[in-house]
């Protein structure tokens, strides 16, 4: 248990984010240093101390999950497994890193230099950024409010991972694998017919938008929630809503959402089991306000769809 809590998070070569070392300048600073840092006295993660009292944008808590995600999962469930032992003060003039196969010590050098190091190596959400706005110039751009969606949406980390992934654009579609040479083509796993781009195998395939047009006329039905969804509304949530807000970038994250995964085990979005998913997502969020002592909430955003799920 001691050993793992003291892992060094930053440059291990046992954690790893799609096959690379990490190192997040921001969070190095904030002396987020070693897995225990991590984790709280009650041996739950992301609600240490260090990182409750340093106040995050959206963006850098997804960040952090991301850091969450590559450890390890032994590492996690022996911290989890076993009772809280806090990691020891780190010794900052004996940490090493190895920056293209050099060797550097970090006394001796600034953060920023390390920063820059890192960021030729590999993409951070500033450029994922200008990609976004270079491909849709049309986005209202307040990114703030981009970022935070899916956690105000949803309490489901899959789903918020999952927003995440499109807004750093590293989504892998069929399009992307083919340019790795992953997969033998680079056609849509629905249609067959078109390059599959994040575009195509959410929104624009007559497969997904057929899919789209049913669940809509469902929510129509059903909740009496009348609305249409651009492509901009899909990729990065519907903004200009009176009411409903949550309730419906929550149905669009987890439609999306089942359009990959339907993608990924190769079948066809159906509406009928994205329904019983639908209602199964309703139960879990019905479980977490309960615990959480927010039923109200809970209530007022599934209104409309009580009679549909009762
Ligand atoms: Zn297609």
């Amino acid at each position: 248990m001691k050993a793992v809590m003291n892992q060094i998070i930053w440059n291990n070569k046992y954690i790893l984010s799609e096959g690379k070392s990490i190192f997040q300048s921001v969070f190095y600073n904030l002396g987020i240093l070693k897995v225990g840092d991590l984790v709280s006295r009650q041996g739950v993660f992301l609600k240490s101390d260090k990182i409750l009292n340093s106040s995050f944008s959206p963006c850098y808590s997804f960040s952090l999950m991301g850091v969450l995600d590559a450890i390890p999962k032994e590492w996690r469930s022996i911290i989890k497994t076993n009772p809280y032992c806090a990691p020891s003060p780190m010794d900052q003039t004996c940490f090493e890193l190895i920056i293209a196969g050099k060797v550097i010590d970090l006394a001796n050098v600034t953060s920023k230099l390390v920063y820059n190091e890192f960021r030729s190596l590999k993409q951070t959400p500033a450029t994922a950024k200008a990609k976004i706005l270079n491909k849709y110039p049309d986005l209202a751009t307040d990114w703030k409010k981009l970022y935070s969606l899916a956690f105000e949406t949803t309490l489901d980390t899959k789903l918020r991972e999952f927003q995440y992934k499109i807004l750093n654009l590293i989504i892998f579609t069929n399009k992307k694998l083919h340019r790795f040479k992953m997969v033998d083509s680079p056609l849509c796993a629905f249609c067959n017919a078109e390059e599959e781009s994040l575009e195509h195998l959410l929104y624009f395939c007559k497969t997904s938008s057929f899919f789209w047009k049913e669940l809509l006329s469902w929510i129509a039905v059903e909740a009496n929630i009348v609305l249409n969804a651009s492509l901009l509304d899909i990729l990065f949530g519907k903004f200009d809503l009176e009411k409903d807000f949550l309730l419906v970038n929550h149905i669009l994250l987890l439609g999306k959402y089942f359009i990959y995964k339907c993608k990924l085990s190769q079948v066809i979005p159906s509406l009928l089991v994205f329904k019983a998913k639908s209602k199964a997502t309703y139960k879990i969020d019905l479980y977490i306000a309960k615990e959480k002592g927010i039923l109200l909430n809970h209530y007022k955003k599934w209104d409309n769809f009580l009679s549909w799920l009762s």
